[in-house]
């Protein structure tokens, strides 16, 4: 339902669970969010409102790291609950990723990767992607490269966007039929599924085109498309106001 992602200088669990926040108001059942620090993932994820998030995270706390995403999830696939809420790890525990949408294809999907030996353990249509991210990065140790051969395998809607602790200062995005926004700070960038999600950080957005895969940097952002060839990145000013 809702996405957030962050690199820069700030801690990203902070601007991601803010982020989160200001898209509440879209309604969703669970939350998550997953933060990679000193070359680990670290991940919380919770059933029911984002305070039931932040008294885990304070129970609980995550390592401070400068990358991260997060997810208010509106479940379409498995009961809204702890382990169907949104990142969804791989089994090594090196991706982690969100979803917005539904996978049309995940059970067949779901069949392929459990003959290669993984081990899926939600119901939800999301999972298949990490598992799918893990293996394409392995092959070729590039994470927008793998997004994008990933991408090109999934039917069905969707805004996913994910971290590969091996590659830790980039966030990765991708979107079809479903909304993603990339906001250009200074020595940072933002990821969400709405504006209003980074307007107090930065008013430099970049709105992501049908089938195109973004990588974000402290230092910037490229787009391209399913295919890899690039995209124009075309940045506007957003002047809605944030605080109405
Ligand atoms: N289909 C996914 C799920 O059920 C994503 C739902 C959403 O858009 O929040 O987990």
């Amino acid at each position: 339902c809702g996405i957030v992602g962050y690199v820069g200088g700030q801690s990203a669990l902070d601007v991601v669970v803010a982020g989160l926040k200001r898209l509440e108001y879209r309604g969703y059942d669970s939350a998550g969010v997953a933060v990679l620090a000193d070359g680990s993932l670290a991940a919380a994820k919770k059933a029911g409102k984002l305070v039931n998030l932040e008294k885990e995270l304070s129970t609980r706390p995550l390592p401070t790291g400068s990358t991260g995403i997060g997810h208010t999830r509106w479940a379409t696939h498995g009961a809204p609950n702890d382990a169907n809420a949104h990142p969804h790890l791989d089994n090594a525990g090196r991706v982690a990723v969100v979803h917005n949408g539904i996978i049309e294809n995940f059970a067949a999907l779901r069949a392929e990767l459990a003959e290669r030996g993984h081990d899926l353990g939600s119901e939800t249509d999301t999972e298949v992607v990490a598992h799918l991210l893990a293996e394409e990065f392995s092959a070729g140790g590039d994470l927008a490269e793998a997004m994008r051969l990933v991408c090109r395998r999934l039917e069905g809607a969707f805004t996913l966007v994910a971290v590969h602790a091996d590659d830790p200062d980039t966030v990765v995005g991708a979107r079809r039929n479903s909304p993603l926004v990339v906001g250009v700070g200074e020595g940072e960038a933002f990821l969400a599924s709405d504006v209003a999600a980074f307007i107090e950080h930065t008013r430099s957005a970049v709105e992501l085109g049908q089938d195109q895969v973004v990588e974000l940097r402290r230092d910037g952002v490229t787009v391209t498309d399913f295919h890899g060839s690039p995209a124009e990145v075309r940045e506007y000013h957003v002047d809605w106001d944030a605080s109405a």
